[in-house]
């Protein structure tokens, strides 16, 4: 297959990520990646700044991931998991167990993150039907979240963002609070809480569980809101007798500048979602964790057992590596690796709030975000962003990095400087 057979055949047959067929945006192919660099099938080589959505946090290609993964690999890539257990899942569960907070000791191993959310959303559900309260089946959420595109999960995705009048009468309607407005670093409100508050007061009796990205909303949004909101909504579903579940798919493992963005707030969920980075992007793993008092209720409920159970449950290679990823992150200093990606993300993108075309600039952990005031047209600025060098997939109004943590000082200045060149455009 030629370049060009490639191109065409792709566009004919493929979908990709909210994508078009026919008609697709045109899209790079590529032949490689190692470290920070995506090598491009015509030669080209890009630094990714955006870490293959977030995912690869120390790069593609690592030769101690790559190490894991050929060990495992001599040994068995996959057996099913009913009735079989292996070395790989048991102890990345225990690792995961030891990094997160105390209360959660039960790990659901899933195939994606999406997957992920609806396994911590069945298990509130089924958790209320085993305490002999199925009515608490609903869930509450605060605007500008993203949970995923399976149809639970983008239930609790924002309604306007996520489209939700596509999908009406199919969606289960969910309560959606006001999106926090106190921003991370402000002085905090109680008023922010208000709207959450009153949801609680109002629907308690019919809500399963809260659910909402701590600290950083990502795909909603990229933005930044105060710790103190997630201290405030866990303390007020305790007193409603609603569970917590956060989702800490996009700010797990250190993107915030926190292992786990729960941090901040210096609480811990009823049911927490990680994915995206688990794996150091190698291949796609999620894991739900649940604390005792949660999984205690599903062997006296009526069906015994928790009702899920997917084929590839702890795929033996994806857990393999995954381990691997965790001990590396482990291995070194990452919080001030982070904390120096935050200083220079800070320092380098702030001048672009002089741009007419930009309406904010904000910066936490290695995630550093430009907002203009309109949205970019991506089919424009993507190969502007590729003739530089640089790999970015801005969404909606944002421009926004998150490069992986291995990324040097000159080429996050690559990264930046490319941002700013683009929106001076705009
Ligand atoms: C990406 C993401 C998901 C969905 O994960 P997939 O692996 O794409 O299914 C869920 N929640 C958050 C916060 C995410 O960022």
């Amino acid at each position: 297959m030629n370049l060009d057979q490639l191109i065409s055949l792709d566009r004919q047959h493929v979908w990709h990520p909210y994508s078009a067929m026919p008609n697709p945006l045109p899209v790079f192919p590529v032949r490689a990646a190692k470290g920070v660099r995506l090598e491009l099938e015509d030669g080209r080589s890009l630094i990714d700044g955006i870490s293959s959505w977030w995912t690869c946090i120390h790069g593609y290609n690592h030769p101690r991931l790559n190490a894991a993964a050929t060990e495992q690999m001599a040994q068995m890539s996959h057996v099913m998991f009913g009735g079989l257990t292996h070395r790989p899942a048991v102890a990345l569960a225990k690792k995961l167990i030891d990094i997160t907070p105390e209360p959660l000791q039960h790990v659901f191993f899933s195939d994606s993150g999406s997957v992920a959310v609806e396994v911590a959303m069945k298990q509130a559900v089924q958790y209320w039907h085993n305490r002999g309260q199925p009515q608490k089946n609903r869930f509450l959420t605060i605007r500008s979240g993203y949970h995923g595109d399976t149809f639970a999960a983008m239930s609790a995705c924002d309604p306007v963002n996520g489209m939700h009048h596509l999908f009406s009468g199919v969606l289960t309607q969910q309560y959606f609070a006001e999106s926090p407005q106190v921003r991370f670093g402000e002085d905090w409100q109680e008023s922010d809480i208000e709207s959450f508050e009153k949801l609680l007061v109002e629907k308690g009796d019919r809500i399963a569980a809260a659910i909402f990205e701590p600290v950083v909303q990502n795909a909603g949004g990229v933005r930044f809101y105060h710790p103190e909101y997630v201290r405030r909504a866990s303390e007020l579903c305790k007193q409603h007798n609603v569970l917590l579940i956060l989702d800490e798919i996009a700010t797990g493992f250190g993107r915030s500048g926190k292992l786990f963005a729960c941090e901040y707030a210096n609480i811990c969920p009823d049911i927490m979602c990680v994915g995206k980075a688990l794996s150091g992007g190698f291949m796609s793993l999620a894991a739900t964790l649940t604390t005792s008092h949660i999984s205690e209720t599903f062997s006296s409920g009526e069906a015994g057992v928790f009702m899920h159970g997917p084929t590839f449950m702890g795929n033996p290679l994806a857990c393999a590596v995954s381990l691997a990823n965790l001990n590396l992150l482990e291995s070194y200093d990452w919080k001030t690796t982070v904390a120096n990606i935050a200083a220079q993300l800070q320092r380098e993108l702030e001048p672009c709030r002089q741009l007419k075309a930009v309406k904010d600039v904000r910066v936490l952990g290695a995630i550093g975000v430009v907002e203009l005031h309109q949205p970019v047209d991506m089919g424009a600025v993507q190969p502007q962003f590729v003739d530089q060098g640089v790999w970015l997939r801005p969404f909606g109004r944002l421009i926004y990095t998150m490069p992986p943590y291995i990324i040097e000082p000159d080429e996050l200045t690559a990264v930046t400087g490319a941002i700013a060149t683009v929106a001076k455009t705009l």
